[in-house]
Protein backbone atom coordinates (compact mmCIF):
# COMPACT_ATOMS: atom_id res chain seq x y z
CA UNK A 1 0.00 0.00 0.00
CA UNK A 2 1.48 3.21 -0.58
CA UNK A 3 0.54 5.65 2.14
CA UNK A 4 2.71 8.57 1.29
CA UNK A 5 -0.25 10.70 0.07
CA UNK A 6 -1.95 10.74 3.13
CA UNK A 7 -2.30 13.10 5.56
CA UNK A 8 -0.68 12.85 9.42
CA UNK A 9 -4.23 12.98 10.42
CA UNK A 10 -5.48 9.95 8.13
CA UNK A 11 -2.70 7.94 8.98
CA UNK A 12 -3.24 8.76 12.92
CA UNK A 13 -6.63 7.57 12.60
CA UNK A 14 -6.25 4.84 11.01
CA UNK A 15 -3.42 3.42 13.49
CA UNK A 16 -5.52 4.48 16.50
CA UNK A 17 -8.60 2.27 14.48
CA UNK A 18 -6.06 -0.38 14.14
CA UNK A 19 -6.45 -0.40 10.01
CA UNK A 20 -2.65 -0.30 9.89
CA UNK A 21 0.07 -0.22 12.10
CA UNK A 22 2.41 2.21 13.27
CA UNK A 23 5.47 0.19 12.10
CA UNK A 24 3.49 -0.13 8.54
CA UNK A 25 3.29 3.13 8.23
CA UNK A 26 6.97 4.03 8.94
CA UNK A 27 8.62 1.30 7.04
CA UNK A 28 6.34 2.82 4.15
CA UNK A 29 7.72 6.19 4.87
CA UNK A 30 11.40 4.61 5.01
CA UNK A 31 10.59 2.97 1.38
CA UNK A 32 9.02 6.25 0.18
CA UNK A 33 12.54 7.90 2.02
CA UNK A 34 15.08 5.29 0.13
CA UNK A 35 13.08 5.32 -3.09
CA UNK A 36 13.75 9.55 -3.76
CA UNK A 37 15.89 10.36 -1.19
CA UNK A 38 18.73 10.23 -3.88
CA UNK A 39 16.99 13.43 -6.03
CA UNK A 40 15.16 15.36 -2.93
CA UNK A 41 18.72 15.60 -0.33
CA UNK A 42 16.18 16.40 2.25
CA UNK A 43 17.96 14.49 4.96
CA UNK A 44 20.46 15.32 6.52
CA UNK A 45 20.51 12.03 9.18
CA UNK A 46 17.71 9.16 8.92
CA UNK A 47 17.37 6.89 12.26
CA UNK A 48 16.03 3.72 10.49
CA UNK A 49 16.61 1.18 13.58
CA UNK A 50 15.24 4.10 16.41
CA UNK A 51 12.24 4.89 14.12
CA UNK A 52 11.27 1.48 13.77
CA UNK A 53 11.92 0.62 17.59
CA UNK A 54 9.65 3.27 18.80
CA UNK A 55 6.76 2.49 16.19
CA UNK A 56 6.83 -1.04 17.62
CA UNK A 57 6.09 0.21 21.14
CA UNK A 58 3.89 2.69 19.71
CA UNK A 59 2.14 -0.35 18.67
CA UNK A 60 2.41 -2.35 21.46
CA UNK A 61 0.70 0.35 23.58
CA UNK A 62 -2.38 0.77 21.19
CA UNK A 63 -5.04 0.17 23.18
CA UNK A 64 -7.10 2.18 25.34
CA UNK A 65 -5.59 1.35 28.41
CA UNK A 66 -1.91 1.83 26.85
CA UNK A 67 -2.85 4.95 24.69
CA UNK A 68 -4.09 6.74 28.36
CA UNK A 69 -0.21 7.33 28.83
CA UNK A 70 0.33 9.85 25.94
CA UNK A 71 -0.97 13.24 26.43
CA UNK A 72 -2.13 13.80 23.11
CA UNK A 73 -2.92 11.35 20.11
CA UNK A 74 -3.43 13.69 17.34
CA UNK A 75 -0.09 12.30 15.45
CA UNK A 76 -0.04 9.01 17.66
CA UNK A 77 2.64 6.54 15.42
CA UNK A 78 2.60 9.02 13.07
CA UNK A 79 6.25 9.49 11.68
CA UNK A 80 7.67 13.25 11.86
CA UNK A 81 10.88 15.23 10.73
CA UNK A 82 12.71 17.85 12.93
CA UNK A 83 14.77 20.06 11.38
CA UNK A 84 18.51 20.09 11.87
CA UNK A 85 18.98 22.71 14.63
CA UNK A 86 16.83 21.14 16.88
CA UNK A 87 18.24 19.00 19.60
CA UNK A 88 17.45 15.26 20.22
CA UNK A 89 18.59 13.24 22.76
CA UNK A 90 21.80 11.02 20.85
CA UNK A 91 20.98 12.00 17.83
CA UNK A 92 23.72 14.12 15.32
CA UNK A 93 22.25 17.74 15.36
CA UNK A 94 24.29 19.76 13.34
CA UNK A 95 22.41 22.54 12.26
CA UNK A 96 23.88 21.51 8.53
CA UNK A 97 27.60 22.71 9.72
CA UNK A 98 30.82 21.91 9.82
CA UNK A 99 31.52 23.22 13.03
CA UNK A 100 28.90 20.75 14.46
CA UNK A 101 29.22 17.81 12.24
CA UNK A 102 29.75 15.89 15.17
CA UNK A 103 27.69 17.11 17.84
CA UNK A 104 25.48 14.26 19.17
CA UNK A 105 22.29 15.95 21.40
CA UNK A 106 22.34 15.55 25.56
CA UNK A 107 19.14 15.81 25.60
CA UNK A 108 15.46 16.42 24.14
CA UNK A 109 14.31 19.83 23.25
CA UNK A 110 10.91 20.73 24.83
CA UNK A 111 9.30 20.28 21.05
CA UNK A 112 10.60 16.85 20.91
CA UNK A 113 9.60 15.17 24.58
CA UNK A 114 6.36 16.84 23.58
CA UNK A 115 6.20 15.05 20.40
CA UNK A 116 7.37 11.35 21.79
CA UNK A 117 4.99 12.25 24.73
CA UNK A 118 2.59 11.91 22.22
CA UNK A 119 3.70 8.91 20.49
CA UNK A 120 4.94 10.41 16.98
CA UNK A 121 7.64 8.63 15.10
CA UNK A 122 11.06 10.88 14.77
CA UNK A 123 12.60 9.20 11.79
CA UNK A 124 15.03 11.67 11.26
CA UNK A 125 16.72 15.58 10.55
CA UNK A 126 15.99 17.19 7.98
CA UNK A 127 18.55 19.35 5.96
CA UNK A 128 18.48 23.46 6.25
CA UNK A 129 21.05 26.03 5.60
CA UNK A 130 23.70 26.47 8.06
CA UNK A 131 22.49 27.66 11.32
CA UNK A 132 19.51 28.53 9.66
CA UNK A 133 20.86 31.47 7.57
CA UNK A 134 19.42 31.70 3.96
CA UNK A 135 17.14 31.16 1.84
CA UNK A 136 17.33 28.29 -1.07
CA UNK A 137 19.15 25.55 1.08
CA UNK A 138 22.38 26.19 -0.64
CA UNK A 139 24.42 27.45 2.13
CA UNK A 140 23.91 23.50 3.77
CA UNK A 141 27.64 22.46 4.47
CA UNK A 142 25.98 19.29 3.57
CA UNK A 143 24.35 19.21 0.58
CA UNK A 144 21.42 21.54 -1.05
CA UNK A 145 18.13 19.64 -1.05
CA UNK A 146 16.03 20.03 -4.51
CA UNK A 147 12.38 21.06 -5.27
CA UNK A 148 10.15 18.11 -5.55
CA UNK A 149 8.46 19.96 -8.25
CA UNK A 150 11.60 20.57 -10.47
CA UNK A 151 14.75 19.42 -9.19
CA UNK A 152 16.81 21.53 -10.57
CA UNK A 153 15.09 24.52 -8.32
CA UNK A 154 15.74 25.42 -4.53
CA UNK A 155 13.02 23.76 -2.28
CA UNK A 156 13.24 27.31 -0.61
CA UNK A 157 15.05 27.70 2.85
CA UNK A 158 16.40 27.29 5.77
CA UNK A 159 13.76 24.53 6.27
CA UNK A 160 13.96 23.56 2.80
CA UNK A 161 14.87 19.90 4.02
CA UNK A 162 11.61 20.07 6.01
CA UNK A 163 9.64 21.27 3.42
CA UNK A 164 10.91 19.26 -0.04
CA UNK A 165 10.43 16.31 2.69
CA UNK A 166 6.82 17.08 3.04
CA UNK A 167 6.49 17.72 -0.49
CA UNK A 168 8.01 14.64 -2.07
CA UNK A 169 5.92 12.50 0.48
CA UNK A 170 8.88 11.25 2.55
CA UNK A 171 7.39 12.27 5.58
CA UNK A 172 4.22 13.62 6.61
CA UNK A 173 4.66 16.48 8.90
CA UNK A 174 8.39 18.04 9.88
CA UNK A 175 9.46 20.87 12.19
CA UNK A 176 10.79 23.98 10.96
CA UNK A 177 12.06 27.22 12.23
CA UNK A 178 11.55 30.81 11.22
CA UNK A 179 13.35 33.90 12.21
CA UNK A 180 12.68 35.44 9.13
CA UNK A 181 10.40 33.39 6.71
CA UNK A 182 12.12 30.47 6.74
CA UNK A 183 9.26 28.08 7.26
CA UNK A 184 6.82 30.39 5.09
CA UNK A 185 8.86 31.02 2.27
CA UNK A 186 9.69 26.82 1.72
CA UNK A 187 6.20 25.58 2.00
CA UNK A 188 4.88 28.22 -0.40
CA UNK A 189 8.08 27.11 -2.97
CA UNK A 190 7.41 23.48 -2.38
CA UNK A 191 3.60 23.23 -2.55
CA UNK A 192 2.81 22.68 1.40
CA UNK A 193 1.49 24.87 4.44
CA UNK A 194 3.52 25.56 6.85
CA UNK A 195 3.03 27.81 10.24
CA UNK A 196 5.39 30.26 12.19
CA UNK A 197 3.50 30.68 15.38
CA UNK A 198 3.53 33.67 17.97
CA UNK A 199 6.77 34.56 19.29
CA UNK A 200 6.24 32.96 22.60
CA UNK A 201 3.94 30.26 21.91
CA UNK A 202 5.94 27.46 21.33
CA UNK A 203 9.17 26.88 23.68
CA UNK A 204 12.90 27.56 21.80
CA UNK A 205 14.37 25.17 24.38
CA UNK A 206 16.74 22.69 23.01
CA UNK A 207 16.78 25.05 19.44
CA UNK A 208 20.23 26.11 18.30
CA UNK A 209 19.48 29.81 18.45
CA UNK A 210 20.23 32.06 15.49
CA UNK A 211 18.27 35.74 16.43
CA UNK A 212 16.46 35.31 19.63
CA UNK A 213 13.99 37.43 19.42
CA UNK A 214 12.81 36.28 16.64
CA UNK A 215 13.19 32.16 15.86
CA UNK A 216 9.80 30.20 16.58
CA UNK A 217 9.49 26.56 15.69
CA UNK A 218 6.66 25.75 13.54
CA UNK A 219 6.08 22.83 11.20
CA UNK A 220 4.63 22.08 7.34
CA UNK A 221 2.51 19.81 6.73
CA UNK A 222 0.23 18.93 3.61
CA UNK A 223 -2.90 20.03 5.03
CA UNK A 224 -4.06 22.48 7.83
CA UNK A 225 -5.35 19.96 9.83
CA UNK A 226 -2.53 18.55 10.03
CA UNK A 227 -0.61 21.62 11.57
CA UNK A 228 -3.34 22.71 13.68
CA UNK A 229 -2.63 18.63 15.11
CA UNK A 230 1.35 18.90 15.60
CA UNK A 231 0.95 22.66 17.05
CA UNK A 232 -1.56 21.64 19.92
CA UNK A 233 1.06 19.11 21.09
CA UNK A 234 3.93 21.45 20.73
CA UNK A 235 3.11 24.36 21.68
CA UNK A 236 2.23 25.97 25.57
CA UNK A 237 4.38 27.51 28.18
CA UNK A 238 7.48 26.04 29.19
CA UNK A 239 9.49 26.72 32.46
CA UNK A 240 12.77 26.15 30.39
CA UNK A 241 11.90 28.95 28.33
CA UNK A 242 10.77 31.97 29.86
CA UNK A 243 10.08 34.22 26.49
CA UNK A 244 7.16 31.41 25.74
CA UNK A 245 4.21 32.49 27.25
CA UNK A 246 1.69 31.47 29.50
CA UNK A 247 -1.71 31.47 27.52
CA UNK A 248 -3.75 28.32 27.42
CA UNK A 249 -3.83 26.60 23.59
CA UNK A 250 -6.90 26.16 22.27
CA UNK A 251 -7.91 23.17 20.70
CA UNK A 252 -7.45 24.18 17.43
CA UNK A 253 -8.65 21.05 15.84
CA UNK A 254 -12.35 21.63 16.64
CA UNK A 255 -11.68 24.92 15.33
CA UNK A 256 -11.06 24.20 12.24
CA UNK A 257 -14.72 24.61 10.22
CA UNK A 258 -15.80 27.51 12.04
CA UNK A 259 -17.65 29.45 9.56
CA UNK A 260 -15.71 32.75 8.43
CA UNK A 261 -18.57 34.39 7.64
CA UNK A 262 -17.85 38.30 8.31
CA UNK A 263 -14.21 37.85 8.95
CA UNK A 264 -12.47 41.19 8.32
CA UNK A 265 -9.47 40.43 6.13
CA UNK A 266 -6.58 43.93 4.87
CA UNK A 267 -4.81 43.83 1.26
CA UNK A 268 -1.64 46.31 3.03
CA UNK A 269 -0.93 48.46 -0.28
CA UNK A 270 2.46 48.19 0.01
CA UNK A 271 3.15 44.31 -0.41
CA UNK A 272 1.33 44.40 -3.80
CA UNK A 273 3.94 46.89 -5.61
CA UNK A 274 4.84 46.63 -8.95
CA UNK A 275 7.67 44.46 -7.94
CA UNK A 276 6.05 41.40 -7.21
CA UNK A 277 5.58 39.17 -10.03
CA UNK A 278 1.91 39.59 -12.24
CA UNK A 279 1.31 35.84 -12.48
CA UNK A 280 1.68 35.57 -8.65
CA UNK A 281 -0.31 39.03 -7.97
CA UNK A 282 -3.17 36.87 -10.09
CA UNK A 283 -3.24 34.08 -7.71
CA UNK A 284 -2.93 36.41 -4.55
CA UNK A 285 -6.52 37.92 -6.13
CA UNK A 286 -7.89 34.85 -6.81
CA UNK A 287 -7.26 33.22 -3.06
CA UNK A 288 -8.64 36.59 -2.15
CA UNK A 289 -11.99 35.90 -4.34
CA UNK A 290 -12.48 32.52 -2.86
CA UNK A 291 -12.68 33.63 0.47
CA UNK A 292 -14.97 36.77 -0.56
CA UNK A 293 -16.91 33.56 -1.63
CA UNK A 294 -16.71 32.20 1.81
CA UNK A 295 -17.97 35.07 3.17
CA UNK A 296 -14.81 37.66 3.90
CA UNK A 297 -14.56 40.99 3.78
CA UNK A 298 -11.87 42.53 1.91
CA UNK A 299 -10.43 46.11 2.25
CA UNK A 300 -6.90 47.73 1.34
CA UNK A 301 -5.14 48.69 4.37
CA UNK A 302 -1.43 50.18 4.93
CA UNK A 303 1.73 48.94 6.13
CA UNK A 304 3.92 51.75 5.59
CA UNK A 305 7.18 51.09 7.11
CA UNK A 306 7.40 47.85 5.63
CA UNK A 307 10.42 49.87 2.97
CA UNK A 308 12.18 49.06 6.13
CA UNK A 309 11.65 45.68 6.83
CA UNK A 310 14.72 43.97 5.04
CA UNK A 311 17.45 46.46 6.07
CA UNK A 312 16.25 46.25 9.64
CA UNK A 313 15.79 42.79 10.35
CA UNK A 314 19.41 41.68 8.42
CA UNK A 315 20.83 44.43 11.57
CA UNK A 316 18.57 42.74 13.98
CA UNK A 317 19.17 38.86 13.42
CA UNK A 318 22.56 39.42 12.22
CA UNK A 319 23.57 41.20 15.74
CA UNK A 320 21.86 38.50 17.63
CA UNK A 321 23.17 35.91 15.70
CA UNK A 322 27.09 37.29 15.97
CA UNK A 323 26.14 36.95 19.82
CA UNK A 324 24.35 33.42 19.82
CA UNK A 325 27.11 31.99 17.67
CA UNK A 326 30.16 32.91 19.57
CA UNK A 327 29.58 29.58 21.39
CA UNK A 328 30.85 27.76 18.95
CA UNK A 329 34.63 28.19 19.58
CA UNK A 330 35.92 24.92 19.83
CA UNK A 331 35.80 24.98 23.34
CA UNK A 332 32.95 22.81 24.17
CA UNK A 333 30.98 21.85 21.19
CA UNK A 334 31.91 20.53 18.28
CA UNK A 335 34.86 20.00 16.17
CA UNK A 336 38.37 21.04 17.38
CA UNK A 337 41.07 22.65 15.27
CA UNK A 338 44.71 22.77 16.50
CA UNK A 339 45.86 22.66 20.22
CA UNK A 340 48.91 24.98 19.87
CA UNK A 341 47.51 27.84 21.66
CA UNK A 342 44.09 29.11 22.63
CA UNK A 343 43.73 32.01 20.31
CA UNK A 344 44.83 29.62 17.26
CA UNK A 345 42.53 27.31 18.24
CA UNK A 346 39.46 30.06 18.60
CA UNK A 347 40.90 31.16 15.15
CA UNK A 348 41.14 28.05 13.18
CA UNK A 349 37.59 26.10 14.90
CA UNK A 350 36.11 29.21 13.53
CA UNK A 351 37.50 29.81 10.17
CA UNK A 352 37.09 25.92 9.17
CA UNK A 353 33.99 25.31 10.64
CA UNK A 354 31.84 27.82 9.60
CA UNK A 355 30.57 28.50 6.02
CA UNK A 356 30.41 31.96 3.94
CA UNK A 357 26.75 32.97 4.82
CA UNK A 358 27.21 32.42 8.57
CA UNK A 359 30.72 34.62 8.38
CA UNK A 360 29.22 37.70 6.91
CA UNK A 361 26.13 37.28 9.29
CA UNK A 362 29.15 37.43 12.30
CA UNK A 363 31.02 40.24 10.54
CA UNK A 364 27.74 42.20 9.65
CA UNK A 365 26.50 41.71 13.39
CA UNK A 366 29.54 42.67 15.16
CA UNK A 367 29.58 45.74 13.03
CA UNK A 368 26.17 46.81 13.66
CA UNK A 369 27.25 46.26 17.28
CA UNK A 370 30.34 48.20 17.82
CA UNK A 371 30.85 50.83 19.75
CA UNK A 372 31.06 52.96 17.11
CA UNK A 373 28.45 52.00 14.73
CA UNK A 374 25.75 50.99 17.69
CA UNK A 375 23.71 53.89 17.61
CA UNK A 376 23.46 54.28 14.35
CA UNK A 377 22.66 50.84 13.61
CA UNK A 378 21.48 48.58 15.98
CA UNK A 379 19.68 51.01 18.29
CA UNK A 380 18.15 52.76 14.80
CA UNK A 381 17.05 49.21 13.86
CA UNK A 382 15.32 48.34 17.22
CA UNK A 383 13.38 51.79 17.21
CA UNK A 384 12.19 51.11 13.47
CA UNK A 385 11.49 47.15 14.37
CA UNK A 386 9.18 49.06 17.20
CA UNK A 387 7.05 51.05 14.24
CA UNK A 388 6.75 47.76 12.19
CA UNK A 389 5.26 46.58 15.14
CA UNK A 390 3.03 49.25 15.54
CA UNK A 391 2.26 49.25 11.88
CA UNK A 392 0.36 45.73 12.21
CA UNK A 393 -1.34 46.30 15.46
CA UNK A 394 -3.08 49.34 14.37
CA UNK A 395 -3.94 47.43 11.21
CA UNK A 396 -5.03 44.46 13.61
CA UNK A 397 -7.23 47.00 15.28
CA UNK A 398 -9.61 47.24 11.93
CA UNK A 399 -9.15 43.50 10.54
CA UNK A 400 -8.83 40.15 11.96
CA UNK A 401 -6.28 38.88 9.33
CA UNK A 402 -4.10 40.45 6.66
CA UNK A 403 -3.53 38.47 3.40
CA UNK A 404 -0.65 39.10 1.38
CA UNK A 405 2.11 37.09 -0.77
CA UNK A 406 4.67 34.91 0.65
CA UNK A 407 7.43 35.11 -1.87
CA UNK A 408 8.07 37.74 -4.61
CA UNK A 409 8.82 34.76 -7.43
CA UNK A 410 8.34 30.98 -7.41
CA UNK A 411 10.98 28.79 -6.45
CA UNK A 412 14.26 29.94 -8.76
CA UNK A 413 17.30 27.10 -10.19
CA UNK A 414 19.92 26.33 -8.17
CA UNK A 415 22.71 28.66 -8.29
CA UNK A 416 20.64 31.89 -9.64
CA UNK A 417 20.85 33.94 -6.41
CA UNK A 418 23.84 32.14 -4.31
CA UNK A 419 26.68 34.58 -5.38
CA UNK A 420 24.85 37.53 -5.15
CA UNK A 421 23.28 37.61 -0.76
CA UNK A 422 21.35 41.11 -1.53
CA UNK A 423 19.75 39.40 -3.85
CA UNK A 424 19.00 36.59 -1.90
CA UNK A 425 17.99 38.81 1.06
CA UNK A 426 15.67 41.19 -1.01
CA UNK A 427 13.22 37.80 -1.44
CA UNK A 428 12.22 38.38 2.69
CA UNK A 429 10.33 41.25 2.00
CA UNK A 430 7.26 39.85 2.47
CA UNK A 431 7.95 37.89 5.63
CA UNK A 432 10.37 39.16 8.16
CA UNK A 433 8.32 42.03 9.36
CA UNK A 434 5.79 39.56 10.66
CA UNK A 435 8.92 38.19 12.88
CA UNK A 436 10.02 41.27 13.86
CA UNK A 437 5.95 42.14 15.41
CA UNK A 438 6.07 38.38 16.96
CA UNK A 439 3.18 37.40 15.05
CA UNK A 440 2.03 34.38 13.74
CA UNK A 441 1.50 33.52 9.89
CA UNK A 442 0.91 30.99 7.93
CA UNK A 443 1.53 30.23 4.24
CA UNK A 444 -1.19 28.35 2.19
CA UNK A 445 -0.57 26.75 -1.22
CA UNK A 446 -3.23 28.59 -3.36
CA UNK A 447 -2.09 27.88 -7.10
CA UNK A 448 0.85 27.13 -9.63
CA UNK A 449 2.51 29.45 -12.12
CA UNK A 450 4.59 27.50 -14.51
CA UNK A 451 4.38 24.17 -13.14
CA UNK A 452 5.45 25.47 -9.51
CA UNK A 453 3.64 26.36 -6.63
CA UNK A 454 2.31 30.10 -5.09
CA UNK A 455 1.26 29.93 -1.41
CA UNK A 456 -0.03 33.18 0.38
CA UNK A 457 0.51 34.44 3.63
CA UNK A 458 -2.18 34.62 6.53
CA UNK A 459 -1.14 37.45 9.40
CA UNK A 460 -3.19 37.13 12.31
CA UNK A 461 -2.66 38.93 15.90
CA UNK A 462 -0.96 37.33 18.49
CA UNK A 463 -1.74 33.62 19.73
CA UNK A 464 -4.51 33.51 16.79
CA UNK A 465 -2.92 30.79 15.29
CA UNK A 466 -7.07 29.33 15.61
CA UNK A 467 -8.10 31.57 13.41
CA UNK A 468 -5.26 30.88 10.73
CA UNK A 469 -6.15 27.08 10.77
CA UNK A 470 -9.85 27.71 10.82
CA UNK A 471 -9.45 30.35 7.61
CA UNK A 472 -6.66 27.84 5.93
CA UNK A 473 -8.87 24.64 6.28
CA UNK A 474 -12.08 26.37 4.51
CA UNK A 475 -10.24 28.10 1.71
CA UNK A 476 -8.06 24.64 1.36
CA UNK A 477 -11.66 23.08 1.30
CA UNK A 478 -12.84 25.61 -1.96
CA UNK A 479 -9.16 25.16 -3.92
CA UNK A 480 -9.40 21.12 -3.51
CA UNK A 481 -6.58 18.85 -3.55
CA UNK A 482 -3.06 19.90 -4.74
CA UNK A 483 -1.78 17.19 -6.95
CA UNK A 484 2.01 15.74 -6.38
CA UNK A 485 5.18 16.03 -8.00
CA UNK A 486 6.05 13.02 -9.90
CA UNK A 487 9.65 11.98 -8.95
N1 LIG B 1 16.08 34.10 4.73
C1 LIG B 1 16.17 34.69 6.03
C2 LIG B 1 17.62 34.72 6.46
O1 LIG B 1 18.43 34.27 5.75
C3 LIG B 1 15.32 33.94 7.01
C4 LIG B 1 15.98 32.81 7.68
C5 LIG B 1 15.13 32.14 8.73
O2 LIG B 1 13.94 32.43 8.87
N2 LIG B 1 15.77 31.28 9.50
O3 LIG B 1 17.93 35.23 7.49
Amino acid sequence: MNLYKKTASELAEMIKNKEITSEEVTRNFLDRIKSVEDKVGAFSNIFEEKALEQARKIDEENNEEGRKKYENTGLFGVPVALKDNIVSKGDLTTAASQILKNYVGVYDATVVKKLKEAGAVLVGKANMDEFAMGSSNENSSIKSASNPWDLERVPGGSSGGSAAAVAAGEVPVALGTDTGGSIRQPASLTGTVGIKPTYGRVSRYGLMAFGSSLDQIGALAKSSEDLARIMQIISGYDENDPTTADVEVPDYVSLLEKDIKGLKIGLPKEYFSDELDKSIKEVVDKTVETLKKLGAEVKEVSLPYTKYAISTYYIISSAEAASNLSRYDGVRYGVRKSDENIEEMYVKSRTEGFGDEVKRRIMIGNYVLSSGFYDAYYKKASQVRRLIRDDFLRVLSEVDLILTPVSPTTAFKKGEKVTDPVQMYLGDIFTVSINMAGLPAISVPAGFVNGLPVGIQLIGNYFREDLLFNVANRFEKERGEIKYPEL
